[in-house]
Order: C-alpha cells, then sequence, then structure tokens
C-alpha cells in the first residue's frame, strides 16, 4: 500500500463520520503520490499525518436572541488546521450544513489555496450552522457579535484572519469587525472583507470571481484561444457567481444561467449587465430568490435543477461542494463544454472531475481557480499593514499576476511530475512542496 494510501486509511478510521473531509484528502494524497516517491524525506518525516492532523480546533456555544425575544443556540467554529507559511486564513461560512466535516474539508484546501498564490498564508477555516436566509438584519447582527465575543479570543491580525464565505458577505463581516473592534479596542486587519471606507481592499468582493475568469483566460491562452463570444453557464448567484458573470460579460462571453439552492434560470438571450445588476439587488438587497428573474424577464426557471444539462462552452460552478455530479459531467462533455473553472470549493465530485481530464477539458480545480479571493484578502492585509490604499487598477494588476502565477506553477508541477495538463495533480503538488519544505525547517511542528 503506498504512503499516501495508508495515512488516509488512518484518517477515515479515526474520523469516520466525515466524508468531506475523507474526499479532499483523498484528492490531494492520491495525486501527491509522485512527489513523495521521488522525495522519500517526506515520509521519513511524517509530513502526511502531520498535514491531515488540524493544529487546533476550536468549537464554541452561540447563543443569540431572535426578534421575539426566544434565545436560539448556535455552533460556532475555527479550524485553524496550519499555520507553516504564514497565520491562519480562511473564510466563516453561515449556512445550515455547517459541521466539522465540511469545515474540515474546506480548511484543508485553504492550506494549499493559499501556498499557492505566493504569499505567506496559513489555511484555516470556520463558521457556523446559522442560517442567515430569512432572518432580520437585527438577528444577523445579534448572532455576529455573540459569534464574535468567543471567537475574539482566539484571532488577530498575526494569528488568524478570517474572511467571508457562504452566508457571510460585507453585512456579516461588518457586525463581526465591529464586535472585534469592540471587545479588543483594536483596529487591525483582523477579518478581510471589510467596507473600502473602513479598511476593506478594492476589488476584493469581485476577486474570486474575478480571478476564476482570469484563470480560465490563462488555460484557453495555452490553446491560443480566448473567452470572448463564449456561452457560458454559471452556478450560483451569490458573490463568486456575480462577479464571474461581470468579467466574462467584461471580456465578450456570453452569460445564459444563474442558480440557487431552489433552482436554475435559464437565459438563452444573455444576463446582460443590466439583468446583471438586478441579480446584485435581488441577491444582495433584497436578499430574494433566483426563481424571480425567471418571472421579470420570461426566462426559463428549472426548479430543484442545476444548470448543468444546458449546452455550453464553458462552465463556472460557484454555489457549493458537490454540485457537478458524474453524469453532469458527462453531460457537459456530451454537449460539447471543454472548459471548467471551479469558483466554489469542490464542486466537482471526484469521478466526474476524472471525466473532465480523461476527455480532455481544461479544468481548473477550486483551489487554483478560486484562489483570487484569498490573495485579494492577503493584500487586504498587507495595506492594513501598511496603512494604505491602493487603487483598483494597482489591486487588479497584483491579482492578475497571481492568477498567472497559480496557473503556471500547477501547470508547470504537472509537466514536472509527468501528467501535463492535470492541474488538480499539478496545484496539489506545487501547494504541497512549499507547505512540506517548511513545515520540515521549522522541525516537529
Ligand atoms: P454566497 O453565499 O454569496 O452564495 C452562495 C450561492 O450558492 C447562493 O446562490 C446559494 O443559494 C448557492 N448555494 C449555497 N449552498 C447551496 C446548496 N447546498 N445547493 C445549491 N446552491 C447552494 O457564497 P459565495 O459566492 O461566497 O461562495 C460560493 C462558493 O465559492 C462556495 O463554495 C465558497 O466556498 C466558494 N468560495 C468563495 C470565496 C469568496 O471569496 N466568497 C472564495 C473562494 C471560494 P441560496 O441563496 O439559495 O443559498
Amino acid at each position: 500500500m503506498s504512503y499516501a494510501s495508508e495515512v488516509l486509511e488512518k484518517v477515515i478510521r479515526r474520523d469516520p463520520a466525515q466524508p468531506e473531509f475523507h474526499q479532499a484528502a483523498q484528492e490531494v494524497l492520491e495525486s501527491l503520490e509522485p512527489i513523495l516517491d521521488r522525495y522519500p524525506k517526506y515520509r521519513r518525516n511524517s509530513i502526511l499525518e502531520r498535514l491531515v492532523e488540524p493544529e487546533r480546533i476550536i468549537t464554541f456555544r452561540v447563543p443569540w436572541s431572535d426578534d421575539r425575544g426566544d434565545v436560539q443556540v448556535n455552533r460556532g467554529y475555527r479550524i485553524q488546521f496550519n499555520s507553516a507559511i504564514g497565520p491562519y486564513k480562511g473564510g466563516l461560512r453561515f449556512h445550515p450544513t455547517v459541521n466539522l466535516s465540511i469545515l474540515k474539508f474546506l480548511a484543508f484546501e485553504q492550506i494549499f489555496k493559499n501556498s499557492l498564490t505566493t504569499l505567506p498564508m496559513g489555511g484555516g477555516k470556520g463558521g457556523s450552522d446559522f442560517d442567515p436566509k430569512g432572518k432580520s438584519d437585527g438577528e444577523v447582527m445579534r448572532f455576529c457579535q455573540s459569534f464574535m465575543t468567543e471567537l475574539c479570543k482566539y484571532i488577530g491580525p498575526d494569528t488568524d484572519v478570517p474572511a467571508g464565505d457562504i452566508g457571510v458577505g460585507g453585512r456579516e463581516i461588518g457586525y463581526l469587525f465591529g464586535q472585534y473592534k469592540r471587545i479588543r479596542n483594536e483596529f487591525t486587519g483582523v477579518l478581510t472583507g471589510k467596507g473600502i471606507g473602513w479598511g476593506g481592499s478594492k476589488i476584493r468582493p469581485e476577486a474570486t470571481g474575478y480571478g476564476a475568469v482570469y484563470f480560465a483566460q490563462n488555460m484557453l491562452e495555452g490553446r491560443g484561444d480566448s473567452l470572448d463570444g463564449k456561452i457560458c453557464t454559471i452556478s450560483g448567484s451569490g458573490n463568486v457567481a456575480q462577479y464571474t458573470a461581470e468579467k466574462l460579460l467584461e471580456l465578450g462571453a456570453k452569460v445564459i444561467s444563474f442558480s440557487d439552492s431552489n433552482g436554475t434560470i435559464y437565459d438563452p438571450d444573455g444576463i446582460d449587465t443590466e439583468k446583471l445588476e438586478y441579480v446584485m439587488e435581488l441577491k444582495n438587497i433584497h436578499r430574494g430568490r433566483i426563481k424571480e428573474y425567471a418571472e421579470k424577464y420570461g426566462a426559463e426557471y428549472r426548479e430543484g435543477e442545476r444548470p448543468w444539462s444546458i449546452k455550453c462552452d464553458c462552465a463556472f460552478p460557484s454555489a457549493t461542494q458537490n454540485e457537478i455530479s458524474a453524469a453532469d459531467a458527462q453531460q457537459l462533455c456530451d454537449q460539447g463544454c471543454y472548459l471548467v473553472a471551479e469558483g466554489a470549493n469542490m464542486p466537482t465530485e471526484p469521478e466526474g472531475a476524472h471525466i473532465f481530464l480523461s476527455q480532455k477539458v481544461l479544468f481548473g480545480p477550486g483551489k487554483a481557480a478560486n484562489a483570487g479571493g484569498v490573495a485579494v484578502s492577503g493584500l487586504e492585509m498587507s495595506q492594513n499593514s501598511q496603512r494604505l490604499s491602493w487603487s483598483r487598477e494597482e489591486v487588479d494588476q497584483y491579482l492578475k499576476k497571481i492568477m498567472k502565477a497559480i496557473y503556471t506553477s500547477a501547470a508547470g508541477a504537472a509537466e514536472e511530475f509527468g501528467q501535463p495538463g492535470n492541474l488538480i495533480l499539478g496545484a496539489n503538488i506545487a501547494g504541497f512542496r512549499k507547505i512540506a519544505d517548511a513545515m520540515l525547517a521549522q522541525g516537529l511542528v
């Protein structure tokens, strides 16, 4: 049995009820086999055993009172997974499905993603099973204040710097930051995704979506192609989906779908900038459902469906994990889709990813393609440390440069280890090498 398989078996035995974490660990560990075989130092020093074990997991009670005055209790988490190359960094997710397995998978992925960005950031993730949907602003604020009252004991600008994720946007970051500042009496860069007027970076809200599109551009350039005129499907209609659409439109592509957890809209005429503005207002201000788009513009609404049965050139899964099954992947390929850039984290099930690779689809795995968000978070940290604010153009230039560097290092590692074009393998190996070597240099950490 290979070293990677042995470690994976131990992971599954130790925490049998964590399927999402097993899935993420399996995907990464299996693809590391070529580098583990070439360099026995990693096995000799039990690097994998250390890598799959979080440095620290914090769980806590989050009591808050709703608008009726009733007390509600949620569970809060922060996984501080790996600090080999910098302070823990990774988002907070507020969603009813949040549990330890999902957060460990996200934090584990984050280690490699952050390493790929070229910036000094360790890996972490956190959140709560709180559902902001249907809650008033007052309820969300009281929840965030209670959450931060406990979390603030474990984070700090040089220790652990959370950001947003599903269910945590500008509104939530504001409430969280306000409470941190009140308790600690410090105005520091302890969270990223802050508002522009109070320490936020320009382009941070846009960064994950823009970055995913820049990554797609890099993949296409490798084939002498561009996004101009391409028909694109997008899943989700939140932060990542919206800014993926915005950048695609700017580059001349045609966007024909959005979705949410209830269903998909299909607009064969294309979602233009005016329609996109409507989606942004619908989702970010009125917190409505994507179905309302279909009602307004006479587009098709597919209740309970995802966009993968719609014919497209390029697909941008931007909602959540495991939203592309093997059957979806096959259908995408059969209908001529030749590029998939993952804006979401682990949206493609492993069998689906194998199908994309075997059918030579240009496949940008999440930890590479969606790293733009955390990259600009890293730039927000730099600006906060300098007490300076960079221009939109400056940040965008950095973002483009970083996405290119990620593509180049993932493509280079795939080539070096004998599987050109396999960016899953390339991203994992390139991310791993830096972390593992830092851990070796730092002794038994
Ligand atoms: P948002 O909360 O802004 O939007 C999430 C979108 O996905 C919504 O449209 C939501 O629909 C949909 N969605 C969420 N859960 C499910 C589900 N179980 N089934 C179907 N649809 C679902 O989150 P983001 O846009 O920030 O995040 C989207 C993805 O991108 C996540 O995987 C996240 O981890 C990843 N990501 C985000 C980054 C960021 O900077 N924000 C950075 C890197 C990755 P509904 O409104 O119905 O819930």
